[in-house]
């Protein structure tokens, strides 16, 4: 061998040194550190092996690459192998690997050629497992992919503002087709609001999030309603990184939004607007009640005054057809006395009409007795049947009770006018009013059918002549007259006395009116209506006309001219001596400080001026004068009455004063020369206060 050279073995045991400490390195590596032959056989591959693949290093070492790469992996790693054989590095090369037991390993190979003299010997490399490497590039892969397919858009700025990354739905949201348009624009150029968009970035640097609504700026130009919500995004460290933002377009919702505050402000306003319609329509209708009550009030009282001179009329017409007159001047007279009936009528109709309207006309029911009923309406209803020439009768249809309660004033006052019709609308044929017991709703009630022979009423003006003013038409009212109340009234009345009235009718054959009311009696346990007494006192009804002649000394105070000298004519033909006075003043005065001889009865007319007729009744009856005292009255109900009689009258006389109802009154209280019968007489006294 020779001498040892010295500086060689150094640098053999240095080169020994420096290989063991590669040897274990690469003996420890973390990665797989392998070398092959130009064949793909493995020369060497380190212990990590065994942790990665479960080989240990004698079972791999010299075994084919095959062994650890799966079969469709090999075309790939025959390729590499190759590429490198051919003096190509391999970086970052990723493939998969296969374990001991079959489990697939994502590995990434960075290899480099073995050369020995200038020739390519073979491969040797790193291997690194990249499987969890692969694991989080997945979940980011999802998470990006996620965030790019949300329909939020989503946007993410650098610290500065300036935007890193904008989802498609941002693109789209904003109108822009290419994402580089949009990277490394500072937010708020996206915004109308610069101002908002920089305190929205102040929030976020100091909050760390910011939640808001903004005007959002598109491409080009146009606006949208924004909301906001953005977050600080921070490292594991806490250091602020970037900026996310995910935004919704929620101009809809806002106009949403708006519009229903808009229609609840409408509805609101509507509302309002509504409840002064229906203020203003209360004060209307209370305006159009109160005027209603107004007018009604007005023709009541119209009416009323209407009624005295109307009165006077009458009775000076009668008067004056007493006397001995030319045929000429008795036709004349009969047109006025006629033609002043018809009036007086027409004016207690609307006075009726408004007392109803205002609700002053109120019922006054008591005992009924059904058979002088009758008797009044049949004497008072015949001559004019008779003057026409038709067949006129009451006939009683089964058993009737004897009394009925109800208020006979206004049940006559129906039948009149049902019955004034029935006449004055048949020409020939017969007038018949069929009275009957009829059940209804429980309840006993008097039926009174008022049948004509007469023109009849077509079937679509039935239910419109109960209205007020109606006619069936014009020529009617111009043939018959009247004014169309009538019957307005009468349906109120029955309604008033609790029942109701119909129709039935045929043009051309004739009508029947049903009148309906309740009995207000037990029918069953009632006498019964004797035919013999009902036609009994429909004689008495009928009455004599005796003329009788009184004595005596008569005071009469009444305000109107004409009814005073009406009234004294009638005393002093009946005989009276009759002292008048102008007013309830004077008539005090003559009553109790008059000379001469003392008055016999005293009339005082009820309306007059200074004093009316209740204080010169109270008056004289404290002044203990004690002469009888006879109200004159417009309104002769029974209400009235009983006012004049507490007032201190003894009796009341209703105008148009009814000669046979005077004659009665002054029976009772003065010596007569003839004894005319003062019941007969009262039994007409009430026929002529039905239109009181
Ligand atoms: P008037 O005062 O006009 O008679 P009414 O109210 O009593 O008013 O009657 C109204 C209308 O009903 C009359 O104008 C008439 O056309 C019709 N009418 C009433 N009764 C009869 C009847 N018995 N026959 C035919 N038509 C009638």
């Amino acid at each position: 061998m020779g001498e040892i050279d010295i500086g060689r073995v150094q640098d053999v045991e240095a080169l020994r040194g420096s290989e063991e400490k590669f040897k274990s390195l690469v003996e420890t590596s973390a990665d797989l550190v392998f070398r092959l032959d130009r064949t793909g056989h493995i020369e060497y591959i380190n212990p990590r092996v065994y942790e990665l693949y479960g080989y240990q290093v004698d079972e791999l070492t010299g075994k084919h690459l095959t062994v650890t790469t799966p079969p469709e992996e090999l075309p790939r790693a025959i390729e590499a192998m190759n590429r490198v054989l051919t003096g190509e590095l391999l970086r970052d090369f990723e493939i998969n690997q296969m374990d001991k037991a079959g489990r697939i390993i994502p590995m990434e190979i960075n290899a480099a050629p073995v050369k020995k003299d200038g020739q390519i010997t073979g491969i040797q490399g790193i291997m690194r497992d990249v499987t969890r490497r692969k694991q989080i590039e997945k979940e980011l892969r999802i998470k990006s992919s996620a965030v790019a397919a949300s329909i939020n858009a989503i946007a993410m700025a650098d610290l500065d503002g300036k935007v890193t990354y904008a989802n498609d739905a941002f693109l789209k949201m904003w109108g822009y087709n290419d994402v580089s348009k949009v990277l490394g624009r500072t937010g708020s150029e996206f915004s109308q609001d610069a101002k908002k968009a920089l305190m929205a970035i102040e929030a976020l640097r100091t909050e760390g999030n910011w939640v808001g609504e903004g005007v959002a700026k598109r491409k080009d130009g146009s606006t949208f309603w924004a909301s906001y919500s953005a977050n600080m995004v921070r490292d594991d460290a806490g250091k602020p990184v970037c900026i996310m933002s995910s935004i919704i377009d929620v101009t809809e919702h806002k106009q949403a939004l708006e519009e229903l505050k808009q229609a609840k402000e409408h509805a609101e306003n509507a509302k309002e607007q509504l409840e002064a319609s229906v203020e203003r329509a209360n004060m209307l209708a209370q305006k159009a009640l109160a005027a209603d009550l107004a007018k009604s009030e007005f023709l009541a009282n119209i009416s009323h005054e209407l009624r005295t001179p109307l009165n006077a009329i009458i009775g000076f017409s009668q008067v004056l057809a007493e006397q001995d007159l030319s045929d000429e001047q008795r036709h004349y007279m009969d047109i006025i006395r006629e033609s002043s009936e018809n009036l007086l009528q027409l004016i207690n109709d609307v006075l009726d009409f408004s007392r109803i309207e205002v609700g002053k006309l109120d019922v006054q029911i008591s005992d009924c007795p059904l058979g002088c009923l009758l008797a009044i309406t049949e004497s008072l209803m015949r001559p004019a049947a008779m003057e026409k020439g038709l067949k006129f009768e009451i006939l009683q249809c089964g058993e009737l009770p004897a009394k009925i309660r109800t208020d006979s004033a206004r049940l006559r006052q129906c039948l009149i006018n049902l019955i004034g019709n029935a006449i004055k609308f048949t020409e020939k044929g017969h007038v018949y009013v069929n009275i009957s017991v009829q059940e209804f709703n429980g309840k006993p009630h008097i039926r009174f059918d008022v049948e004509d022979t007469g023109i009849g009423i077509p079937p679509e003006k039935q239910q419109l002549i109960f209205e007020r003013f109606a006619h069936v038409d014009g020529t009617t009212t111009r043939r018959f007259g009247g004014t169309g109340l009538g019957l307005a009234i009468t349906k109120q009345l029955a309604n008033l006395l609790g029942g109701d009235i119909c129709v039935t009718s045929e043009v051309g054959k004739g009508s029947v009116f049903s009148l309906r009311i309740p009995a207000g009696v037990d029918v069953k346990s009632q006498a019964l209506l004797d035919r013999y007494d009902f036609v009994n006192e429909l004689n008495s009804s009928r009455g004599s006309s005796e003329q009788v002649k009184f004595c005596g000394h008569v005071l009469v105070a009444d305000d109107s001219r004409a009814s005073q000298m009406l009234i004294r004519l009638l005393l002093e033909r009946l005989g009276l001596q009759v002292t008048t006075a102008e007013d309830g003043k004077e008539a005090v005065q003559s009553a109790i400080g008059g000379i001469g001889r003392p008055f016999d009865l005293i009339f005082v007319d009820i309306q007059m001026p200074k004093m009316d007729g209740y204080d010169v009744a109270r008056t004289l009856r404290r002044e203990g004068i004690a002469t009888p005292i006879v109200a004159v009255t417009a309104h002769a109900s029974e209400g009235e009455r009983e006012k004049c009689i507490s007032a201190g009258c003894n009796n009341c006389l209703s105008k148009p004063i009814n000669h046979k109802e005077l004659v009665g009154i002054l029976g009772k209280y003065l010596a007569s020369e003839s004894t005319a019968g003062g019941e007969k007489i009262e039994s007409v006294k009430s026929q002529a206060g039905e239109r009181g």
